[in-house]
């Protein structure tokens, strides 16, 4: 029996190979499969993050490799090297950030939490979930979670 996720709380069911979750981009064109738990959770205020994605901090999940796969439209992808250690890949027609790759960590995707499906909850805190680039956040607005927070990764 699986019980129906609801509003604002922590329901769902860990991914998993026999419980993928499933995301993509606004427009539809790239999707992709979650089939492992993330191993990390954590919302990122650093100047980069707040361009790129247009909004105050997105929160991002990391994953092991084999446990994110872009099922369609992996041809529409666009990369943008906001450094020379990390490319993050865009849906070329309507722009959204799906996730990113980090030089020298072949064995770890990144992906933008907000592109699940239906908000669905990607796990993966065992107890890390926390602010990072702290330092760089808007002044005008501060979380209040209580969540950690750190100034760097
Ligand atoms: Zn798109
Ligand atoms: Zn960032």
């Amino acid at each position: 029996m699986v019980a129906k996720p609801s509003k604002g709380m922590v329901t769902d069911m860990a991914a998993s190979p026999d419980h993928p979750l499933h995301g993509g981009c606004l427009c539809g064109a790239v999707r992709y499969e979650l089939s492992a738990e993330p191993h990390d959770l954590y919302h990122c205020h650093c100047s980069i993050c707040r361009k790129c994605q247009g909004a105050l901090y997105p929160a991002y999940a990391s994953v092991v490799r084999s446990g994110f796969v872009v099922t369609q439209g992996a041809d529409r992808l666009s990369t943008f090297d906001s450094s020379a250690e990390l490319h993050r890949h865009f849906c070329s027609s309507c722009g959204s950030h799906v996730y990113g790759e980090m030089e020298g960590d072949p064995d770890t995707i990144s992906f933008s939490v907000g592109t699940l499906d239906d908000g669905a909850d990607p796990g993966g805190r065992q107890g890390k979930e926390r602010h990072i680039f702290w330092g760089s956040r808007m002044g005008w607005y501060e979380p209040s979670d209580g969540l950690p927070s750190v100034d760097e990764f």
